[in-house]
Formats: structure tokens, C-alpha cells, sequence
């Protein structure tokens, strides 16, 4: 069966006043709201903890965005039954009843799209169009992943004369979903609904720093009517409880988006089999990049300045895909690198509630120190500077971090072989194309990558020779739109396949093929 239509949830265009109008009275509303208390959600039950995470504006850390129930072990272990319960009635539903639900949920984040966006302004930091865009691709997630189900609920016949066979699909069992704070609503949505619509159960860890986003997803699922047990927002501290979730016996798969270090360690404890445990542990692992654009010696300069600058920069760098590193070819190089400069250097950086934000600031404190020092290392090795941008006071009452870019990187350096997760570039010279590709994979990573060429014979080299799972010809890195760009990096990026792409569902599917002698 062919893969049904799907049509992306168009962006915001917020040159329109309407739009902006729209934005700003939901900024007010949810400013209202801020500090309020989000209990967990149990088997339907709100239960409130006795820790609490407290979740703040990083542009403005005096400022409360909710306390958070923190989750016990005893409430991973209560999360876990609740979820098995609600497994034997879920997973004998129809395909097309738990995709109507799933399609119910994006529905209603459209309702409330300018509402979810703002609580991503001021949890995690985002500027308007990203927080716009990120609520766009959970609402793509869910009627891409639900659309696919039905096809893939189609049992597929192999008949021979005497022999009737019937290949189809089963849900696997209660799915542990730890998600990230960058992409707070899409990723999170995302992985859930592709849990739910395949029939299973889930645990919804989401990240401490954006639990209370997590928490308006909860209300939606339980909006729509979708059975108690089905979905349990279990927010808690990762250290504290992540290893009872991942060493459950009673969890099927884990789907984890987010560091490589926290994914190996989930890939590692998840293969240590329990003596009550039915089956091996599945993981599905999203993990880092250190992804590089190659700048040709022909590029259009106008472009790759542009394409470079937002994939470093936009969101702080806090993408898996942004931009690290920019190797460029020796002919362009200082013309490239001087028009980047000057570009970054008028990149307005604000507060996200600010519409004409362009960088906000990074998560928090943990992470604007960690980058922080990133840079100050570089420093001490004495690599060059190319642009600090100045803050002015913003970094006076937010988790701010100047956007930076290094120049004439030494490719094996730690700066251009660490992810850094934040705003910072390297820019690296190459002699050739030849070189810069081997640059280019050079890393232990695998996973956005692009070129700038106006050489039809080079950007046919660079498709079969950048060792990337996506590549982008004379544009930006970061972006990916479901269906359009299924996306997600193999070697030390990530194991499992692409999200927004048609493997992805499988991943939570047990198929089975059963054969009737006639
Ligand atoms: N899908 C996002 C993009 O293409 C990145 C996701 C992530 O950072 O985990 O920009």
C-alpha cells in the first residue's frame, strides 16, 4: 500500500500583524500563568511530590516558568503499572481508532499553537519562529506517524495454492519516551505518538528543563480522551530515576533523544537482560553531531554566509543539526569569512519574547558555563578569534552566551571534533574540495552536513562521498521537515532510524507472520 498524501502544517509568517497580534496576547496569557505546579500523571491520577524541579525562564532566571513534581522510584515502579494495565485494551485496539486519536492531538495543538509556542519562549528560550516551528512539526509528527500506521496496518498476504500466509504487525509493550529539552514539544510528541499510534504504552520522562511543556502535552492527550495508563508524564531528575525506568523489566523499548553520553549509558544498561524480563530491550537512540558545511571555492558567498550563520547560530546552536563547523575552500576563504563576521555580528540577540530576537539565550546555568569554558579553553590554545559578539547586560539576569567563531581551526583540535551544543562556529580551511570532505568526516559523527557549490560535478562527488544522514545541497543544515526530510545520523550519532520517515513506525512494531495450511 502506497504511503497516504501528507501536507506539512505550514509556519507562521509573522510579517503579518495578525500573526504577531496573535503571538504577543498569547505571550501575555501564558506570562500570567507562570509559577504555577505540575503534578504527575499517573494511570489518570495527579500526584504531587514532595521534590520539586523548578523550571525557569533562561533569559531571565528570577523568573519561575512552573514547579514540577519530581518523580520517585516508587512512582517510576507505580508508572510502569499503571501502563502495563492499559496495555491489554490499547493494544487490541484498531489501528485506525488509535490514529484518529493521534490526529485529535494535532488538532488540538493547532488550537492552542500560539499558546504551546509561548510556553517555549519562556521555558526554553526559544525566538518566536523557532517556538512556531516547533509546534508545527509535533502537529506534523502526529498526522504523518498516524497516516503511516493505517498503511501499515494492511496485513500483506503471500498465498500459495494449499498455503495462506499473513504478515502484519503488533505493538511491542510499554515504551519508555525520554525526550530533550531543545525541540521540548516536537521530539517529545514525536516519539510518544509514534508509541501510541503503534499500540503501545508509554512513560513520558521529558527533560528537567522543559517539564512544563511536557506537562500541556499531558492535558491534551488527556483532552482528547485518550484512556487513562495509555500516556503517564512521569517528569523526574534523570540521575535519579532514569536508571529504574531503563532497567524495568517491564519496559519494552526505550526511545531517547538527546546526549551521546546519557544514550550510550541507556544503550548499555538496556542490553543487561533481568531474569523476569520477556524480551530484549530495544533502544532507539537520537544522539549528537558535529556537523560541518563545505564552502566551495565557487559557492554563491551571499548564500553560504546566510546558510552557515543560521545552522550555527539559530536557537543558541542548541540543535543536534546545527552547524560546527564551516570548512572552507582556500580561493574563498578570507572573502567568506570576513562577510560571516560582519553577517553575526548584527544578529540581534535578545530576550525570545522580543519578536526580533534572533539568539536567545542557552538552556542554563549547567550549559552557558560548560560552553563558556569551551570557549575560554580555545582561547588558552591559543586559536584565533574571529567574532565574540557583545551581550551588553543581558547576561546580567539570563543563562546568555556570546555567539563565536574561531578561525583557522585545526580540524583534530577538541574544538572541532567535541559537540558543543551552543553557539559557537569553527571555521576551518581547506585546500581543495578533497580535503575538505575528508575534514568533513572526520569526526566520530554522522549526522547533518552541506555544501555550497555551483559545481554540478562537485555536488554529485559530495552526495555519495559526505558520510552524513543528511545532506544539504546550497542551503542551510537545520530544519528538517517531516516527510520532506526524514531525519537522523548513523556512526556515533544515533542508532534507529529516521524520524518523519517512512522506518520509523516499524521501530515500534513487532511483526509477526502466521501461515494456515488449506
Ligand atoms: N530535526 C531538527 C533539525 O533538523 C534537529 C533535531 C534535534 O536537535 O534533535 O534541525
Amino acid at each position: 500500500t502506497p504511503m497516504p498524501e501528507f501536507v506539512n502544517e505550514p509556519l507562521t509568517d509573522f510579517s503579518r500583524p495578525e500573526s504577531r497580534d496573535a503571538m504577543q496576547q498569547a505571550i501575555d496569557e501564558v506570562e500570567s500563568q507562570l509559577g504555577e505546579d505540575y503534578p504527575l500523571v499517573i494511570g489518570g491520577r495527579r500526584i504531587d511530590t514532595r521534590e520539586m524541579i523548578i523550571s525557569r525562564n533562561p533569559a531571565d532566571s528570577a523568573q519561575v516558568v512552573g514547579k514540577v513534581a519530581s518523580a520517585t522510584d516508587d512512582d517510576v515502579l507505580n508508572a510502569i503499572d499503571a501502563a502495563r494495565d492499559a496495555f491489554r485494551l490499547w493494544a487490541a485496539t484498531e489501528a485506525n481508532y488509535r490514529a484518529e486519536y493521534v490526529e485529535l492531538i494535532a488538532d488540538k495543538m493547532r488550537e492552542r499553537r500560539f499558546e504551546l509556542a509561548a510556553w517555549m519562549v519562556f521555558e526554553c528560550g526559544k525566538p518566536w519562529a523557532d517556538a512556531d516551528a516547533d509546534v508545527a512539526e509535533a502537529i506534523d509528527f502526529c498526522n504523518y506517524y498516524a497516516g503511516h500506521m493505517r498503511t501499515l496496518a494492511e496485513p500483506q498476504q503471500c498465498d500459495v495454492p494449499g498455503e495462506e500466509n499473513t504478515y502484519f504487525y503488533k505493538p511491542r509493550g510499554v515504551v519508555a519516551v525520554i525526550a530533550p529539552w531543545n525541540f521540548p514539544l516536537a521530539i517529545l510528541t514525536g516519539m510518544t505518538a509514534a508509541a501510541i499510534v503503534a499500540g503501545n504504552t508509554v512513560i513520558m520522562k521529558p527533560a528537567e528543563q522543559s517539564s512544563v511543556i511536557a506537562s500541556k502535552l499531558m492535558e491534551i492527550i488527556e483532552d482528547v480522551g485518550i484512556d487513562r495508563g495509555v500516556v503517564n508524564y512521569l517528569p523526574g531528575v534523570g540521575e535519579d530515576i532514569g536508571a529504574d525506568l531503563v532497567g524495568s523489566p517491564d519496559i519494552a523499548l526505550i526511545a531517547f533523544t538527546g546526549s551521546q553520553e546519557v544514550g550510550l549509558a541507556i544503550n548499555e544498561q538496556a542490553s543487561v537482560a533481568d531474569d523476569r524480563q520477556l524480551s530484549v530491550k530495544r533502544v532507539i537512540a537520537e544522539m549528537g553531531g558535529k556537523n560541518a558545511i563545505i564552502v566551495d571555492e565557487d559557492a554563491d558567498l551571499d548564500e553560504a554566509v546566510v546558510g552557515v550563520m543560521h545552522s550555527a547560530f539559530g536557537y543558541s546552536g542548541q540543535k543536534c543539526s546545527a552547524c560546527s563547523r564551516a570548512i572552507v575552500h582556500e580561493a574563498a576563504y578570507d572573502d567568506f569569512l570576513q562577510r560571516l563576521v560582519g553577517a553575526t555580528e548584527s544578529l540581534k540577540i535578545g530576550k525570545p519574547t522580543d519578536p526580533a530576537t534572533a539568539v536567545g539565550p542557552v538552556i542554563d546555568e549547567e550549559a552557558q558555563q560548560r560552553i563558556l569554558e569551551t570557549i575560554s579553553e580555545a582561547k588558552e590554545e591559543e586559536i584565533e578569534v574571529a567574532l565574540e559578539c557583545d551581550l551588553g547586560d543581558l547576561a546580567e539576569s539570563g543563562y546568555y552566551v556570546p555567539p563565536t567563531i574561531f578561525c583557522d581551526v585545526d580540524p583534530d583540535s577538541t574544538l572541532a571534533q567535541e559537540e558543543i551544543f551552543g553557539p559557537v562556529l569553527a571555521v576551518i580551511r581547506a585546500a581543495d574540495i578533497d580535503e575538505a570532505l575528508e575534514i568533513a568526516n572526520g569526526t566520530r559523527y554522522a549526522l547533518t552536513g552541506g555544501v555550497f557549490s555551483r559545481s554540478p560535478e562537485t555536488l554529485k562527488r559530495v552526495r555519495q562521498r559526505f558520510d552524513v544522514g543528511n545532506l544539504y545541497l546550497n542551503r542551510g543544515i537545520t530544519g528538517a521537515m517531516v516527510n520532506r526530510q526524514p531525519f537522523g545520523g548513523f556512526r556515533m550519532s544515533g542508532i534507529g532510524s529516521k524520524t518523519g520517515g517512512p522506518d520509523y513506525l516499524q521501530q515500534f512494531l513487532l511483526p509477526v507472520n502466521v501461515t494456515e495450511n488449506t
